[in-house]
């Protein structure tokens, strides 16, 4: 994009030369330079259309009109599947120089099953001589593909299914067929055809050799296939190294599930990717991220993992891939219950998200057309699983540790240091949007006493109660902490002492209302708040502190149960 625009501005800029040079240079009268006018306004006009066209492009592609290129994003495994291809391309001719060297004047072609199509269809050989596509149900290749070893079909003792095999029919009846399938991993999948002029040809170490040679073609395809995943592999571990390396601990989840995006398209080809994640309850879960078709389901919605597809890999905690699900799989819908009469998605690679080694979650790929996904596309989406498992597990962990190392263990509210640190950050802000903060501090009266008539456990229990009673009388934006033992502090933001004073007197009269009840033991308990506002009494924190203290203290002095406003 970058270059293309550069190439646009060096073309551009030596075109606006050229015209300079030719439209305004003075001529006399001579005929090439007006014909040379003409041919620059043309280019001209042609070159702005064109550079046109090209923006509107760009920007269709970025307001996501025009098709996301998800397959260019692949370059790189398509640089790897186009190495892979000049593998077998060069398997394919070692098998063909082989049965030359045979006898010269057999003529091979090697075919493979095509299940689009129905048939074989020919990957390389005497491509004037064998017919690019024999149908699956030919007689001849059928008894081949039986076979264990090679064999001799004669025209006399055979009579059907000679016609599709080759383009030329013009026979003496005396040409024969000597044939080995091709097996991987156990099935059949292809097989090598060599056509001799006569059977009397053909001795009988042609047909051990040909033998071998199937077999020697398997072992060529395990060599690629090993080859390609160790290419993909390397390539991909690299890349889930950078996983690692971007995102950090503290990341939030959703960067996760972009970077898993970003992955995701550039090794697969999908027309929906989901991400989803166990919700609340056990049984739903909701979609953290959609890539692709989103009129189905989209992010933030919620569906049921209990006889749902997508809720599969959740509930098993296992794999499923297929390329057509409603066969493979006995769930009544996608997301609910029916979805898949409205769209037709027919392949689905899906793996768990297993996050501290429990089933959280899955990452979903699938096609609207029955295009299976292969053993390659399982392998990479199971490492991917496996990884944003483990940075997953990795982030709650940090945000578990996190959490509890900010908050007081007791009341659950923010610590002391965590409350400096959080001051500090409001201040700043206060300062940046020219807004006014209050601080309010609150020491529990004679709270002592508490402790020495009814014991520890009761004075945790009253200040659990308090830490709920302040939380539930203020904003959520606003801020409260345990400053120390029964001393709570509240920074209400964006606001001042005026409006701020019904809001602690709420806090002070709601406590000193409760009625504090353990196990039958009732009792009451009052609060001292004082208050001061920034920047009007003081703009540092430690100040603040020192002013909101002065207020708290002074209604200490007027017997406590209120609030004093500094200054008092
Ligand atoms: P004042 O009205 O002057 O504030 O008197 P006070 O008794 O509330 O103040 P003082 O500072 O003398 O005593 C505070 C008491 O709070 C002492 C301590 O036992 C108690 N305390 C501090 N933290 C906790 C806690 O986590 N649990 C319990 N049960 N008591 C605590
Ligand atoms: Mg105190
Ligand atoms: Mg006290």
């Amino acid at each position: 994009m970058k270059n293309h625009n550069l190439k646009s501005i060096i073309l551009l800029a030596l075109l606006a030369l050229v015209t300079l040079l030719v439209l305004f240079l003075p001529v006399e009268g001579n005929i090439y330079i007006y014909i040379l006018r003409g041919i620059v306004f043309v280019i001209i006009v042609w070159l702005l259309l064109f550079l046109k066209a090209g923006r509107k492009e760009d920007e269709e592609i970025r307001q996501g009109k025009a098709a996301v290129p998800v397959e260019s994003a692949g370059y790189k495994t398509q640089q790897i599947r186009i190495d892979m291809q000049e593998q077998y391309d060069e398997l394919l001719d070692s098998i063909l120089d082989i049965t030359r060297s045979i006898n010269p004047e057999y003529k091979v072609a090697v075919y493979m099953v095509d299940p689009a199509s129905k048939g074989f269809t020919l990957q390389k050989g005497a491509t004037n001589f064998f017919s690019d596509f024999i149908p699956g149900d030919n007689k001849i290749v059928g008894s081949i593909m039986k076979q264990k070893k090679a064999i001799v079909l004669q025209q006399k003792d055979v009579r059907e299914g000679w016609k599709p095999l080759f383009r030329e029919q013009t026979w003496r009846g005396s040409e024969c067929l000597l044939g080995v399938p091709i097996v991987y991993k156990e099935s059949p999948v292809g097989c090598i055809l060599m056509q001799i002029d006569h059977f009397s040809k053909i001795l009988d170490h042609d047909r051990d050799i040909l033998s071998s040679l199937g077999g020697i073609f398997t072992l060529g395809m395990m060599k690629i296939e090993e080859i390609e995943k160790l290419l993909t592999d390397s390539y991909y571990n690299a890349r889930i190294a950078n996983l690692f390396e971007i995102i950090d601990i503290s990341s939030d989840e959703n960067k996760v599930f972009d970077m898993v995006k970003g992955l995701c398209r550039t090794f697969f080809s999908y027309d929906k990717l989901t991400i989803s994640m166990l919700d609340s309850s056990p049984t739903q879960a909701k979609i953290k991220l959609v890539d692709g078709l989103k009129d189905d389901i989209d992010t933030g919605e919620v569906f049921s993992i209990q006889s749902t597809l997508h809720g599969r890999p959740i509930r098993e905690g296992r794999l499923i891939r297929s390329s057509y699900w409603e066969q493979s799989y006995s769930d009544a819908g996608r997301f609910k219950e029916g979805d898949n009469r409205s769209y037709n998605f027919m392949s689905i690679l899906a793996v768990p998200l297993k996050v501290n080694g429990n089933v959280k979650g899955a990452i979903a790929i699938e096609r609207l057309h029955s295009h299976p996904f292969t053993d390659t596309d399982q392998h990479l989406l199971e490492l991917l699983g496996t990884t944003v498992g483990s940075i997953l597990t990795w982030i709650y962990e940090y945000r578990r540790m996190h959490s509890s190392a900010i908050h007081d263990g007791l009341t659950g509210l923010l610590n002391h240091r965590a409350f400096m640190e959080r001051f500090e950050e409001e201040i700043s802000r206060a300062l940046r949007f020219q807004q006014k903060l209050v601080l309010v501090v609150l020491d529990l009266d004679k709270f002592k006493r508490i402790n020495d008539t009814y014991g520890h456990i009761y004075g945790d229990y009253m200040l659990k109660i308090i830490a709920d009673i302040i939380k539930n009388s203020v904003r959520n934006i606003d801020v409260v902490a345990r400053y120390g033992g029964e001393e709570f502090v509240v920074i209400l933001v964006n606001t001042n002492k005026e409006n701020s004073l019904p809001i602690a007197e709420r806090i002070t009269e709601n406590i000193a209302e409760y009625q504090f009840d353990l196990d039958g033991v009732k009792t009451r308990m009052t609060i001292s708040a004082g208050m001061a506002e920034f920047p009007m009494d003081a703009d540092q924190v430690k100040s603040l502190i020192e002013k909101a203290d002065i207020a708290m203290y002074k209604q200490k002095e007027r017997g406590g149960n209120g609030v004093s406003v500094f200054p008092v």
